[in-house]
């Protein structure tokens, strides 16, 4: 077990990292490059997997509802707003709710989602989590890890560390430094964004969405809807908000104007999501004007209703290393891979490292044997979502290509063929 560790991003990875370690009297001190502590989620639902659902049983004292279950998966087709229904179950929660309460157990962050932050365990360790501190590098020396970063104040400071772990997401600054093997690309669709509260919709539009998942499967476009709290983490009916993605295809080709796109109400250029807030109302309301003559009534209300749409141009990216300097720096979460988001796996996958990476230090398993876990797993995600990406929003060809690397992969891994 470590004793002195540096996680590199302040998010979902980060802080269950940070959580774990500190809980085992580790002093953790972890580094966020963005300056304001009470960040706000993007206004989007995440889900929860049997990990996270493990992890918050075991070291959630906040005793705060994380998440509520969508007890159908309802699936629309084209016009037939009730297709299938099937019994899938799916835990879901608002990013902000599991930001709060995670905070409000790693450092007693109070918040308007918990109030009254849990008091620190008998044998914590000591933990700081630093706002505005962004990471510029990373070097082994013979005392350990040492971390350099650029504070808000234009002050560069260093801290050493036996462990560093890079939690710092799809364009991990650690992953860079070390020169990691990744593989990186746009998806060829991007999501459009957004949450409606469901006291603003028809009360059949409502009724609609309650309690359900939907997935509406359209001509090479599709939508997801689900409900989630507010950021303060208020699950009463009347409160929840409706959330839905929608997946549009957009190639890139010498016409595509992804800076049209993705450039803010301040003229600012984004490289892959314009904020909530920030979409130029033009953008939005061509987008609507293009494609709400084919959207069912429900889903055309969502639309319509919606304050604060935002985009994201879909990426994914797959690091086939996660240990590095004799395993005392770590790349876990999105920074090891990001998937497309098809699957809602990213957090799952956060807290799956996390709980292997308990084994390792309890002694259970190897460092290497985790490493192997942690790429096949997340090759097998990465893949799993880009067959299904393609499957319903870019034609048989891509499908039928990307499902047959699927299989091999799996033939491979079956073999024990696939290693790092
Ligand atoms: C503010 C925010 C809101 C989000 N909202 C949603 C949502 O509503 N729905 C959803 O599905 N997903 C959301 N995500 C993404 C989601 O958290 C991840 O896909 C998933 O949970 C895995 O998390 P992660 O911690 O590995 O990566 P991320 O959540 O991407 O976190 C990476 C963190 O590292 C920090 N960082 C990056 N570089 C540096 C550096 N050089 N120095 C210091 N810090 C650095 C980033 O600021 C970020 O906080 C959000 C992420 C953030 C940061």
């Amino acid at each position: 077990m470590p004793k002195s560790v540096i996680i590199v991003g302040g998010s979902i990875a980060g802080l269950l990292h940070g959580i774990y370690l500190k809980r085992h009297g580790a002093n953790v001190i972890i580094l966020e490059q963005d300056p304001n502590p009470r960040r706000s989620s993007h206004n989007a639902g995440i889900c929860f997997g049997p990990s996270v659902q493990e992890f918050l049983r075991l070291y959630n004292d906040t005793g705060i509802q994380a998440c509520q279950p969508a007890v159908v998966t309802r699936l629309a087709y084209r016009q037939n707003l009730y297709w299938r229904d099937t019994g899938i179950v799916r835990h879901l929660t608002s990013w902000g709710v599991l930001y709060r309460i995670l905070r409000a157990n790693f450092d007693g962050l109070a918040s308007d989602a918990v109030t009254i932050p849990p008091p620190a365990r008998a044998g914590d360790g000591q933990c700081s989590y630093l706002p505005g501190q962004r990471v510029t590098s990373v070097q082994k020396t013979s005392d350990g890890v040492v971390v350099g970063y650029l504070g808000e104040d234009g002050k560069e400071r260093c801290s050493v560390a036996d462990l560093v772990i890079g939690a710092d997401g799809l364009h991990s600054t650690v992953r860079g430094l070390l020169n990691a093997p990744v593989v990186k690309e746009y998806s060829g669709y991007v999501s459009w964004r957004g949450t409606v509260c469901e006291a603003k919709v028809s009360p059949e539009t409502a009724r609609y969405f309650q309690d359900r998942t939907v997935l509406s499967l359209l001509k090479r476009t599709y939508i997801v809807c689900y409900i989630i709290p507010p950021d303060s983490g208020s699950f009463a009916p009347g409160t929840r908000l409706i959330n839905w993605v929608w997946y549009c295809n957009l190639s890139e080709t010498p016409e595509t104007n992804f800076a049209e796109l993705l450039t803010d109400t301040n003229g600012h250029l984004h490289a892959n999501t314009v904020p909530s807030g920030l979409v130029r109302a033009e953008i939005w309301k061509s987008h609507l004007a293009h494609m709400l003559p084919l959207i069912p009534g429900p889903f055309a209300e969502l639309f319509t209703q919606t304050e604060q749409p935002f985009i994201t141009k879909v990426n994914d990216a797959l690091c086939s290393k996660a240990t590095f300097f004799d395993g005392r720096v770590l790349l876990v979460g999105d920074a090891l891979a990001t998937f497309r988001p098809h699957f809602a796996l990213a957090t799952e996958q956060a807290a799956r490292h996390c709980l292997g990476l308990a084994r390792v230090w309890k002694g259970e398993i190897s460092l290497q044997l985790w490493e192997r876990e942690a790429v096949d797993h997340a090759i097998k995600i990465w893949l799993g979502s880009r067959v299904m990406g393609a499957g319903l929003l870019r034609g048989w060809v891509e499908f039928l290509l990307l499902a047959w690397k699927y299989v091999v992969f799996f033939a491979r891994s079956k073999l024990g063929w696939n290693r790092v």
